[in-house]
C-alpha cells in the first residue's frame, strides 16, 4: 500500500513542534524539540525565556540558547549563533536545560534592582 500524497506532504510537519516535558533527571518542566529541520538534535530548554543579560550569562557559562520561533500554529527551537545574538531579537529566547542550574531569573531581577539602586545613590 502506498502512502497517499496528502499524507506524504504533511509527514514530518509536526516533528519539530516543541513539546512540554519533564526532565527525567530532576523533574523540572521544560521545552523539548529538535534544533533544526535537517539532522536536528533533540534539545531540552528551560521554560522561562531570558533577556539579553540572561542570554549573556548562559553563553558565558557554556550553555546554548535557542529562538522559540512560532511556525504554523506551533513553536520550534532554533539554535542561536553568534550572528543571531549580536542582532536585535525577533523571538523569545530560551536556554538549554542544565539540571539543578536554572538560569537565574531572580539573579537578572537582582542585577536590575542593584542597577536601579546604584542610579539613586549619590555619585560620590
Ligand atoms: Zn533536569
Amino acid at each position: 500500500m502506498t502512502m497517499p500524497a496528502w499524507l506524504r506532504q504533511r509527514l514530518g510537519e509536526f516533528d519539530r513542534a516543541v513539546q512540554l516535558r519533564s526532565c527525567p533527571s530532576c523533574g523540572a518542566k521544560l521545552l523539548q524539540g529538535l534544533d533544526s529541520d535537517r539532522a536536528g538534535i533533540p534539545v531540552r530548554c528551560d521554560l522561562a525565556p531570558v533577556d539579553e543579560l540572561g542570554e549573556a550569562i548562559a553563553v558565558l557559562t557554556n550553555r546554548l540558547t535557542y529562538d522559540l520561533i512560532p511556525a504554523k500554529g506551533r513553536r520550534e527551537l532554533e539554535r542561536r549563533r553568534a550572528w543571531h545574538i549580536s542582532q536585535p531579537r525577533r523571538y523569545s529566547v530560551v536556554v538549554a536545560h542544565k539540571c539543578g542550574h536554572p538560569l537565574p531569573e531572580m539573579q537578572t531581577a537582582h542585577i536590575e534592582r542593584s542597577r536601579e539602586a546604584n542610579e539613586e545613590a549619590p555619585p560620590f
